[in-house]
């Protein structure tokens, strides 16, 4: 938020879309100390009455107990928790405390850092405060290497999330994890068909002069065409083929996973022989120039079958750490130990 007549702007023409919650930064947590900081508690009253205005609940980011206090006092309708605030335990415990027996709709975004259990921990400070409306955003996360996106996906620590936390609702905010314009649609459209249950997207009349972010605001029409454009799918269908299908189709996937730890078992079974000839011979279980061999050769073979690099990476870190794993089993049993099996 910037200034009344900019909210005022962005609320009339959101105004019976299908946008449900008006949402407005006040404070803002920046990284350097001379970027704009969020116009602060004047803008509150902007905000509330341009939602009574236009029918809309409205809802800030509260990084403190002052802010909490102050938006409750202007008759906020919704808080949200900052990816800087959910990182500090301390701040997010004093925030709960602050809204002990205050009934009012909170979402928590995640930690900038990858950590589910986190962001976990500080759900559960507001639900033990007494918080019953609770919600979770998902940003993106940080990550120091290069990448298309402000903030990385890591789309499977949501998913766990909402495994763990079924009841939990979790919206998606494609505007912090793209950080780029082009990039909104393509997440938004990721986080509906991952049944995510909704979205929290930042618009502004001239994103060119816009005080922060201006690469991830979008106008307002450009906006409305994205949530129209949007497919939301079911979660479930009762069409019988279709079922068939996917019950096929599963099972397919079922046999293919049995194969696969299938040949995981006898991969670390033929490791364990090697360790035992590297015992026998006195080598390490470490050769360095076969395992840079191992991962130069799956990249270009699972590349050619479409796999992503990152996953033939990842899934050979484990599989070999799995390997050095049945080595050093064979290596540190000693003879008598072998012969009491
Ligand atoms: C914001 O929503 O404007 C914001 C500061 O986001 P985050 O806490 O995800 O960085
Ligand atoms: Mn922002």
């Amino acid at each position: 938020m910037e200034s009344v007549e900019q909210i005022n702007e962005i609320a009339a023409k959101l105004k019976g879309s299908k946008v449900n919650m008006l949402r407005g930064g006040i404070w803002k947590p920046r990284t350097r100390p001379d970027s704009f900081q969020g116009i602060g508690e004047e803008g509150l009253q902007w905000l509330k009455t341009a939602g009574i205005e236009n029918n809309l609940p409205v809802t800030v980011e509260v990084a403190h107990p002052r802010h909490v206090e102050q938006a409750l006092k202007l008759g906020i309708d919704c808080l949200w928790i900052g990816a800087r605030t959910t990182v500090n335990p301390f701040l997010v415990q004093e925030i709960a405390t602050s809204l002990d027996g205050v009934d009012i709709p909170v979402f928590v975004k995640n930690p900038i850092n990858p950590e589910l259990e986190l962001w976990i921990g500080a759900i559960e400070r507001f639900y033990n405060a007494g918080i019953r409306k609770l919600g979770a955003i998902h940003r993106g996360f940080s990550s120091y290497e290069k990448s298309k996106y402000r903030n990385v996906p890591n789309w499977q620590i949501p998913i766990e999330l909402k495994r763990r936390l079924p009841e939990l609702p979790v919206l998606c905010d494609p505007s912090h994890i793209g950080g780029s314009r082009e990039l909104i649609g393509p997440i938004a459209q990721t986080a509906m068909d991952l049944s995510f249950e909704g979205l929290m997207i930042e618009v502004h009349p001239d994103p060119s002069k816009a005080l922060s972010d201006k690469n991830q605001q979008l106008i307002p029409a450009e906006f409305l065409a994205l949530i129209e454009s949007l497919v939301v799918r079911k979660k479930s269908v009762d069409d019988v083929i279709f079922l068939n299908l996917l019950e096929e189709l599963r099972d397919r996937i079922d046999k293919i996973d049995e194969d696969i730890l299938q040949f995981m078992a006898e991969r670390m079974s033929i490791a364990r022989e090697i360790g035992q000839y590297k015992k026998e011979n006195n080598m390490t279980i470490l050769q360095v120039e076969r395992w840079n061999e191992i991962l130069r050769t799956r990249q270009l073979s699972g590349l050619q079958k479409d796999l992503s690099r990152d996953f033939i990476i990842q899934l050979y870190e484990k599989i070999h750490d799995e390997s050095i794993y049945h080595q050093t089993q064979v290596m540190n049993t000693s003879e008598t130990q072998k012969q009491k099996h």
